[in-house]
């Protein structure tokens, strides 16, 4: 998922200055945050006997877009959202990072926004220290995808110095692949070109980072999953501990309300929509099928839950914050 409303941020304040406004009166409507963070933004659970800590790093309150799901309506989004009872008045898209310690390792599993993308969300640091862990002894870093929301909190705003230089970041051949060719740019859509510019910038200046080829193991118990149509190599994590099972979506299925409890929905910010309903209709069936619990980076907080069918659909039941 993308968007940078920063510009937003900008016309408002020059218009305010114009205008003789104060920013902060004529700026506040776009930026007053509707649902409140979670009063604790940490949720530790058990996978076998790995911890996982959902942290919550934000929100992002989407303003209503015909764009956003090609076959559905905004009326039948904001259905879609009553029905899951969230507020029918924007789509509501959290940002939760999980975090496992498993087998003497502490893994991060995709960085947060690095408060890059919304104004109302980056507060992952903060919240992880909260949980009582540092920053600076996480081991592992495993990355889904190169889209802004799971790759930014990696990179420091305008320097993009490395906030983990001390971890090992290890992310799918083929995404990295995809994002680094110089001539992706071209086949990008303008609102892609700057990501590819930035990642083509920094990535390969960094020696952290591991290229692995299909599904192996990245860390005890956990392996790569190919969930690829969101983005060309996008991956799902799976964890395995003892009896248990944790199916680490990702965006195979984002905001649940959506695309699980629909998900022959296509979304615009699925980089091939045919080959992502695949993927989220394979995971959600093996979910199913192994009995095991989901947890999903867009998932309403603390973001973890069990799967069931529903119709034509799916259903998510979340554990209670
Ligand atoms: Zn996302």
């Amino acid at each position: 998922m993308l968007n940078i409303s920063r510009r937003d941020f900008v016309v408002s304040t020059g218009l305010a200055a114009a205008l003789g406004l104060s920013a902060r009166l004529a700026v506040s409507p776009a930026f007053a945050q509707k649902t409140p963070d979670p009063a604790k933004p940490f949720v530790t659970y058990k996978v076998g006997s790995a911890e996982v800590t959902a942290i919550y790093d934000g929100i992002w309150e989407k303003a209503h877009d015909p764009a956003f799901i090609s076959n559905a309506s905004v009326d039948d989004v904001k259905a879609a959202m009553v029905k899951a009872g969230l507020p029918a008045d924007f789509v509501s898209i959290p940002f939760t990072v999980a975090v496992v310690k498993t087998g003497g390792k502490t893994i991060l599993c995709d960085s947060g926004t690095g408060g890059q993308v919304q104004p109302t969300a980056g507060k992952l640091i903060t919240n992880m220290k909260a949980a009582g862990m540092d920053p600076a002894k996480i081991d592992t870093i495993l990355i889904s995808h190169f889209h802004p929301d799971h790759i930014f909190g990696l990179m420091e705003k305008d320097t993009n110095k490395a906030v983990y230089p001390n971890a090992e970041i290890i992310v799918s051949d083929v995404e990295y692949k995809f994002w680094t060719d110089p001539a992706v740019i071209d086949r990008l859509p303008e609102a892609r070109k700057g990501l590819a510019r930035r990642i083509q910038a920094v990535f390969p200046t960094w020696k952290n980072i591991r290229q692995v080829e299909g599904e192996p193991e990245v860390a005890p118990g956990i392996r790569f999953v190919n969930a690829p149509g969101h983005t060309p190599g996008h991956r799902a994590f799976h964890l395995a501990s003892g009896a248990g099972q944790l199916m680490i979506s990702n965006d195979t299925a984002y905001q649940p309300a959506l695309v699980v409890a629909n998900p022959g929905w296509r979304g615009q910010y699925d980089q091939d929509g045919a080959t992502a309903e695949a993927s989220r209709r394979r995971l959600l069936d093996r979910v199913i099928a192994d009995k095991m619990m989901i947890c999903g980076y867009h998932f309403p907080f603390p973001g973890a839950g069990m799967i069931s069918k529903d119709g034509a659909g799916f259903a998510l039941n979340l554990i209670k914050a």
